[in-house]
């Protein structure tokens, strides 16, 4: 290291402090990379490597970025999952002699970021700490750009741990280095970028100062020892007072119902399946709301329904009172348009880093307050009424805003023109200095035309030379001796100062400079004042959020006629006329069939569903469980009437060839499933499990569904719904009381079937398994023989079942599909259909009678 330029030197003693960390390291107008910093960054930034002499043997790797656009080069770094350690000249290099000292100001991990695109809108950006104390498992989140900070804790739970990661979708975990390895190893759905920090600095008295004593003294033991963990990293990273994170949420994880990452996965809450987008989600269907903060509050919702009865009722009342009232919600939203992200603002308030510009967008929105209160206050809803009690307009703050900032200022806030004339005397006094010196200049300029004679004569200011007269080569005759000294040569024109002019040209510059050094303290004054306001703007958000959230709910449910659902303490679930909300709405009005449902305790809590591929099964089953979710997160619900109990969970299994993690076959990943469900399923919670047993061989397979069922049925006392496409399971509808058939309708019209996609009582009496397979083309050879087997598969398992007069013979049905006489673009087509499912499946008769 001796070797090394006292540059390098200096270098490496900072890259000491950050080594999981690209080194940004400023020299003059770049940030250079050295080492191997440089060596990875050139590729992933693909930027030119360099070298640079610094005293050892060898050049030493190097590329860098100019400092002005770095921006866009650490966000390309972050959202790859880097962290990036920004390192500033802390001297101007012009007034020291020697080496400019440096020094880290701020780490930017992908948890941390505060700027930029990486910030969706309407989506949340958390950092998560877990850590482990006594057997208890805590967990804290944080999303440093809107302030929030929540704490939770459980007895240790690796299943619990699963489903609140997955809520909160981190960027970035840190904490307990046994619990990153079990998170790492099966728990972040593949795909998603998340960076991984090892963790364990308390910093106790910190979190007291920050919160205060007694926040810290709620806080149990092992969320105090979290929440220190999360806040030492923040500040270790961050370098600086954390303002925005004003207070900690804490909240009980069975206070919420409980919906692991697979049925939230497979009920497409928050993103689709396929393409992970939020388009053709719930919350994509639900969202309607006008502000960043109610868009991010919606998904909170719907990530967490409640289990409250009287706080979910509070929220349908006011979806109830706005469905009811078009004009007041209208006018509801004409304010929340005009509201700019708020948590956002005053997130960067508190981080120092907002504009003159940020303030105005603060103002314009402080500014709809008071009308938006005036509605709240006036509506039929006493939820609605509640709130705009509560609500401090923070008109104080719009008015500071209003006085001192212009109403359209330039981005930066060290250029001046952000402060409004009348504002502050000696400001004013100063731009009267600068006003006057320039009106004195104009009148120069008039005064020396005249005198010379020089029409075309002008004043003009560069930076180099100041002010100067101008006067073109022509000209020059005109100008009398003496009087002017010559400064620089044009290739037409020549400039020249007077003593006189340069005198003005002092005062002008020196009033310029003190009135944009006044200005940006005067900015950063009224910054500051704001920024001990910060916990009133942050509460005002979350109402605003409230609010929108409440119109965006009552504006879809009118728009698809929703109705109210009736919560109930008791057991029974009734729906009639259900529908899927999302499959609904993209199709053809009308088009969908609604289905009732009836889970009672005295009749049958557990419908075994069955039926042909695409007739419906896992539609109406979603739409079940949808429709308990919205109730419970207090919206309308897709139906004619709906009555649904508090549920306390929802456990989807639904296979689905993507769900494949860590090489694991479908077969285990069902059963794992159906272990945990049959550990944490109460009697209040609901089940839907979609092709039970499909994973294995026939006879265990429906061995295994049979015996789950049957548990279900017997042990856990559940609402559940189970389609399979075992048709033999039917005769379990004998021995369990509980348990109803129940199939989706096939209508049979001359030798047409036409998918009806109705609920009807009664098992179905087969599959099309082998009428697909025909219809693809398979050689007839295979289509027979599968025939075969088929029905001796079906003799075999009819005696294993006991109950051989059930078995409807399939052999046949097949065969009358034909698909040699179709046209190969018809065979396609009807694949396809089948496939896509499209409205009504026309599919020829079979031959019942063999
Ligand atoms: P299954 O689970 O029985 O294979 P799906 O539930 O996947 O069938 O439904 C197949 C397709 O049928 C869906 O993609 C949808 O387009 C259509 N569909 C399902 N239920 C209905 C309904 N109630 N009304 C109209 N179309 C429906």
């Amino acid at each position: 290291m001796a070797t090394y330029t006292p540059m390098i030197q200096q270098y490496l003693a900072v890259k000491e402090q950050a080594k999981d960390a690209f080194l940004f390291f400023r020299l003059g107008d770049f940030y250079e990379l050295f080492f191997d910093d440089a060596l990875l960054a050139s590729k992933e930034l693909e930027i030119t490597l360099t070298g640079r002499a610094g005293g050892g043997d060898e050049k030493i790797p190097m590329c860098g970025v100019p400092y002005h656009s770095a921006e866009n080069y650490i966000q390309r770094l972050i959202e790859k999952g880097y962290k990036v350690a920004i390192c500033e000249q802390l001297d101007d290099p012009a007034a020291t002699k020697g080496m400019v000292r440096r020094d880290i100001v701020r780490v930017i991990t992908p948890g941390t970021v505060m700027e930029g695109k990486t910030l969706g809108d309407k989506s949340n950006n958390y950092m998560v700490c877990v850590s482990e104390t006594d057997g208890m498992l805590a967990l804290s989140a944080c999303d440093l750009s809107t302030g929030e900070l929540y704490a939770t804790s459980v007895l240790y739970s690796k299943e619990w741990l699963k489903d609140e990661i997955n809520i909160y979708e981190p960027s970035e975990i840190i904490g307990d280095g046994h619990l990153l390895d079990l998170i790492g190893a099966e728990m972040v759905p593949l795909g998603r970028k998340v960076l991984f920090t090892v963790w364990d600095k308390h910093k106790d008295d910190l979190v007291q100062s920050q919160f205060g004593a007694a926040a810290w003294a709620r806080l149990s033991r092992e969320r105090q020892v979290n929440v220190s963990k999360l806040i030492g990293y923040l500040s270790e990273t961050q370098k600086r007072s954390l303002g925005q994170l004003t207070h900690i949420e804490t909240y009980e994880p069975d206070h919420f119902m409980i919906l692991d990452p697979f049925t939230r996965r497979n009920l497409e809450l928050v993103e689709t399946v396929r393409e992970r987008s939020k388009k053709g989600s719930l919350l994509w269907l639900l969202d309607q709301t006008e502000t960043s903060m109610g868009g991010r509050l919606l998904r909170r919702w719907i990530d967490k329904p409640l289990l409250t009865r009287s706080a979910i009722e509070a929220r349908l009342e006011a979806v109830d009172k706005l469905y009811n009232q078009f004009i007041l919600r209208e006018d509801i939203r004409e304010q929340l348009k005009e509201i700019y992200d708020l948590e956002r603002l005053v997130g960067r308030i508190a981080f120092g880093n907002a504009n003159a510009r940020d303030l105005i967008a603060l103002k314009l929105s402080l500014s709809r307050i008071p009308a938006l209160k005036e509605l709240c206050t006036t509506s039929p809803s006493e939820t609605l009424q509640r709130i705009a009690d509560e609500l401090d307009e923070c008109a104080d703050l719009c008015e500071s805003i209003d006085q001192a900032i212009v109403d359209e200022p330039p981005v930066s806030v060290r250029d001046g023109n952000i402060i409004k004339l009348g504002y502050h005397d000696y400001l004013d006094q100063l731009k009267e200095a600068s006003i006057n010196g320039k009106r004195w200049i104009a009148e120069l300029e008039a005064r020396e035309r005249e005198t010379t004679g020089i029409r075309s004569l002008k004043i003009g200011y560069n930076k180099v030379f100041g002010y100067y007269i101008e006067v073109t080569r022509s000209n020059l005759s005109s100008l009398p001796e003496g009087r002017y000294e010559r400064k620089q040569t044009l290739a037409n024109a020549e400039r020249f100062i007077t003593p006189e002019l340069k005198e003005k040209e002092a005062l002008i510059l020196e009033a310029e400079e003190k009135m944009v050094d006044l200005e940006y303290s005067l900015f950063t004054e009224l910054r500051s004042m704001l920024n001990n306001e910060i916990q009133r703007l942050q509460k005002l958000a979350e109402q605003v959020a409230e609010i929108d959230v409440y119109q965006s709910l009552a504006a879809v449910s009118a728009e698809r006629g929703f109705v109210k659902p009736a919560l109930s303490d008791g057991y029974d679930l009734v729906i009639e006329q259900g529908r899927h909300p999302v499959v609904e709405s993209v199709m053809k009005d009308g088009a969908f069939i609604s289905n009732g449902t009836a889970l009672e305790k005295d009749h049958a809590h557990i419908l075994l569903i069955t039926g042909p591929n695409m007739a419906g099964k896992s539609t109406y089953m979603r739409q079940v469980a949808l429709i308990s979710i919205m109730a419970q997160i207090g919206c309308f619900v897709p139906a004619d009437r709906a009555e649904v109990p508090i549920m306390d969970r929802i456990f989807t299994r639904i296979g689905a060839a993507d769900d494949l993690i860590g090489g694991q076959s479908t077969f285990m990943v069902e059963m794992a499933d159906i272990q945990v469900m049959t550990e944490k399923a109460t009697p209040r919670s609901l089940i839907i499990i979609d092709e039970l047993g499909r994973g294995t061989s026939t006879s265990e397979g429906m061995a295994i569904a049979q015996a789950v069922i049957e548990y279900v049925h017997g042990t856990i006392g559940c609402k559940a719904l189970v389609s399979t496409h075992f048709h033999e399971l039917a005769h379990l509808e004998d021995s369990l009381p509980s348990l109803s058939n129940y199939s989706m309708a096939v209508q049979e019209s001359g030798d047409k079937v036409n998918f009806l996609r109705k609920l009807i009582p009664g098992a179905a009496s087969s599959s099309y398994g082998i009428y697909c397979a025909r219809l693809a083309g398979l050689p007839e050879v295979i289509i027979d023989r599968a025939n075969g087997l088929l029905q001796q598969l079906e003799e075999v398992t009819a005696q294993i079942a006991g109950g051989s007069d059930r078995l409807q013979p399939v052999r046949g049905r097949t065969e009358a599909a034909q698909p040699e006489q179709m046209e190969p673009s018809e065979k396609m087509d009807q694949i396809e259909r089948i496939q896509k499912g499209s409205d009504i499946i026309q599919l020829s008769m079979f031959d019942e009678s063999e």
